[in-house]
């Protein structure tokens, strides 16, 4: 990769975003430089472009959905499941990035309500270093604290840039309240969510998988994804 990273950015809120060049950043310890290979359009980019997410200041990098493969490591660095992580792995992250050290991180195991959380192309402008902080650019910095995955090669990176996000966000809810077999499940909407939840359901042996809402492609999508009623 050149030392010259282009990334795109909101600059102003509805208009068109913005091509600029970054200086290739210099690591700090425990931090991993990525080139993004996919990112994908959520839902929450579209009210982040609006001005509509309190939670976003300009100029920013958008994009919380990334799958990429890895340039450079600061340091030694291993993945969730433990399993060393070097230049050319191709990996997925948690899009949200905490503490670890809180009570919502270290007794209840519940590192969603960490008060320190914060999320890529979301939380952070690009004027903030490493300001690569968004997926929608050549490269992105990932925190030392981000939980990444090393994914097989033969899995096709666009297919799997949602997973980071509403994929992530499904399996939090079975975490919290996993069908049991042969139990219905009703989902409403058919958007991304609703597609992953149709998954789940099915893999924890739902009998009845029930999707209402959307339009009639979308709940004919959700039928190849598993839906036995729509
Ligand atoms: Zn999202
Ligand atoms: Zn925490």
């Amino acid at each position: 990769m050149s030392d010259e990273i282009r990334a795109a950015v909101i600059e102003k809120f509805n208009k068109p975003l913005n091509i600029r060049s970054f200086k290739r950043p210099k690591l700090s310890e425990g931090e991993v430089l990525v080139r993004i290979s996919a990112a994908g359009v959520c839902g929450s980019d579209v009210h982040i472009w609006r001005g509509l997410d309190p939670r976003v200041s300009t100029p920013i990098i958008p994009g919380h959905e990334g799958v990429g493969v890895i340039d450079e490591i600061a340091g030694e660095k291993r993945d969730v499941f433990g399993r060393p992580l070097s230049a050319g792995d191709m990996v997925i992250w948690d899009r949200g990035v905490t503490c670890g050290r809180c009570e919502y991180c270290t007794i209840y195991k519940t590192p969603s309500l960490c008060p320190n959380r914060w999320t890529y192309g979301i939380s952070k402008s690009c004027n903030e270093p490493p300001y690569l902080n968004g997926c929608y650019s050549e490269a992105i910095v990932l925190d030392s604290n981000t939980r990444i995955i090393k994914l097989e090669e033969t899995v096709d990176p666009i297919t799997l840039v949602p997973a980071s996000c509403s994929g992530a966000t499904s399996a939090h809810s079975f975490e919290l309240r996993p069908p049991r077999i042969g139990e219905s499940v009703l989902i409403f909407g058919p958007g991304p969510l609703g597609i992953f939840h149709i998954a789940f359901s099915r893999e924890y042996g739902a009998s009845e998988i029930i999707v209402i809402g959307g339009t009639k492609e979308r709940l004919e999508m959700c039928r190849r994804f598993g839906a036995t009623h729509i």
